[in-house]
């Protein structure tokens, strides 16, 4: 672990939030682990270890608080001080859990031996990837227990415990309580229509709610993507289920309320997974910071507006479609043409609150006529050649291991170069170093000529570059509304992205 014992002591004591899901305290006196910003009374230095996962803590025998609820806490911080294959091993197990092979089959996939990887993650993290899983499982359990009124049956099977035996098994031994016992002492489980679950999720501040809802806004495809009155909403379907989600920001609890509707309750660990990545709450904004304020641009924009994030998305393959949309025009034109996609090739929705389509999947766009409504030919074509490669296997937005494999089969696709492959990588794929140096908004901003020199400034901000492009662009989209002057030329700026996979922007 990267955490020193000095600095989890000082955060402990002073309950600090940044540090929150970065470590965990096991308490020896009441055999109880705990977030550092628990409020309960501080235990005695003498009385307290240290664990870099929660899983690490259960290991060492502890079981969770009941106050501060290390489940409530943000993830771990994958980047932080951990092999690419730690961090792309967590990946995996967030998208799609310890799947039937177990360790074996996703050291499998990751390209090393299953002894290795244990190593890795006992190393990284404390705790064996088979322990980290059943730890989540089991946080993702008390989570449905004391937000939700599921039955719990139906918490059992949504938290991945396959029978209802084994879950009350595994909640009695953690908790030395009955399922039903924990809901009863949940401080508050208010009533929510059939198929519906509020969830707090929580993050590490500061996070620049009103920089991600205007990233969001300016982008959101009329249909099925909405943001008013400080609310993101979407609507979404996996594996044929179908439902819609709603966003907003809880600032005293440091936490993202999410109300989804979805139909499938036994899908919900993953569906909450996918919006916890969309908005990008497992960052460790201390871990940032340092490279960007480096830069003498960056530096006042940072102080100005601390916590901005990079918003992932919930569908790679609608987030690949609507950066080949943008490719030649504004913001507005994209966004106004994906609107279009979607009334004409979407599948009809009927949420409340304007949610009235859903994406339409790779099956129907790969052989839709997209220039009928009003596509340039070469988009439409590149588009349905993404959406091909995604239906016969060639190209998948899941359970990536190697990034640079994804995206050097990306760039196969004509049509596709580099700025829209690391903008799907910045965006689909959660890569923080991703990072389009031939963005015309991006040269813009810094007053640069060349995407050369952008990238050798660009070397001072790694392993975060995606960051500093999400300060740059926001500096960008500013400036463009503060002096009407710049209007006229934004959509010179948006040049057509060529196959030396040289500038456009969207952004500007
Ligand atoms: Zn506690």
């Amino acid at each position: 672990m990267t955490l020193d014992w000095q600095s989890c002591s000082r955060a402990r004591l002073s309950r600090d939030a940044r540090f929150d899901g970065k470590f965990f305290i096991g308490v020896l006196s009441s055999g109880v682990y705990c977030r550092p910003i628990c409020p309960a009374r501080t235990a005695n230095e003498r009385n307290v270890r240290y664990y870099p996962s929660a899983a690490a803590a259960a290991e060492a025998g502890f079981r969770p608080c009941l106050r501060c609820r290390p489940e409530c806490s943000p993830g771990t911080p994958a980047w932080i001080g951990t092999p690419n294959t730690v961090s792309r091993a967590l990946r995996l197990i967030d998208e799609s859990g310890l799947e039937d092979g177990g360790v074996e089959a996703l050291a499998e996939r990751l390209g090393v031996g299953a002894r290795h990887l244990r190593r890795l993650f006992l190393r990284h993290l404390g705790a064996t990837p088979t322990a980290v899983a059943q730890t989540r499982r089991l946080h993702f359990a008390k989570k449905l227990i004391d937000e939700t009124s599921l039955p719990m049956t139906e918490v059992a099977l949504a938290s991945g415990f396959g029978s209802v035996r084994r879950f009350n098994a595994g909640i009695r031994k953690t908790y030395h309580r009955t399922p039903t016992q924990i809901r009863r002492i949940a401080r508050h489980t208010a009533i929510q229509p059939e198929n519906q679950y509020l969830f707090r999720l929580r993050f590490r501040p500061p996070y620049n709610w009103p920089g991600m809802l205007a990233f969001l806004a300016a982008r959101a495809t009329p249909g099925i993507e909405a943001v008013e009155q400080g609310r993101y909403r979407r609507s979404i379907s996996l594996n044929g289920s179908r439902g819609y989600f709603e966003v907003s920001l809880d600032e005293e609890n440091h936490a993202l309320v999410v109300r989804v509707q979805f139909g499938d309750p036994r899908l919900l660990f993953f569906v909450i997974e996918r919006i916890r990545a969309m908005f990008d709450l497992n960052a460790d904004w201390a871990a940032i910071v340092p490279g960007l304020r480096s830069d003498p641009v960056l530096v006042e924009r940072v102080k100005a507006h601390p916590g901005l994030r990079v918003p992932g998305c919930w569908s790679g393959f609608e987030l690949a479609t609507r950066a080949i949309l943008g490719q030649q025009i504004t913001v507005k034109g994209a966004t106004a043409l994906s609107g279009r996609i979607v009334r004409t090739f979407g599948e009809p929705f009927s949420a409340a609150h304007n949610l009235t389509h859903l994406f339409p999947p790779p099956e129907v766009l790969a052989n839709a006529d997209l220039a009928s409504i009003g596509l340039p030919k070469a988009r439409a074509e590149t588009i349905r050649a993404v959406a091909r490669a995604v239906c016969d296997g060639r190209i998948s937005f899941e359970g990536i291991v190697e990034v640079n494999a994804f995206l050097g089969r990306l760039i196969e696709i004509p049509g596709i170069g580099k700025w829209t492959a690391q903008y799907v990588a910045m965006r689909a794929l959660r890569e923080p170093d991703a990072f389009p140096s031939g963005d015309l908004g991006l040269l813009r901003a810094l007053g640069l000529d060349s995407s050369r020199e952008l990238e050798r400034r660009a070397e001072a901000w790694r392993p975060w570059r995606a960051y500093a492009a999400m300060y740059l662009w926001s500096m960008a989209s500013e400036s463009r509304v503060r002096g009407s002057k710049l209007v006229p030329s934004e959509a010179r700026a948006s040049v057509e992205e060529n196959a030396s996979g040289r500038g456009l922007s969207i952004f500007v």
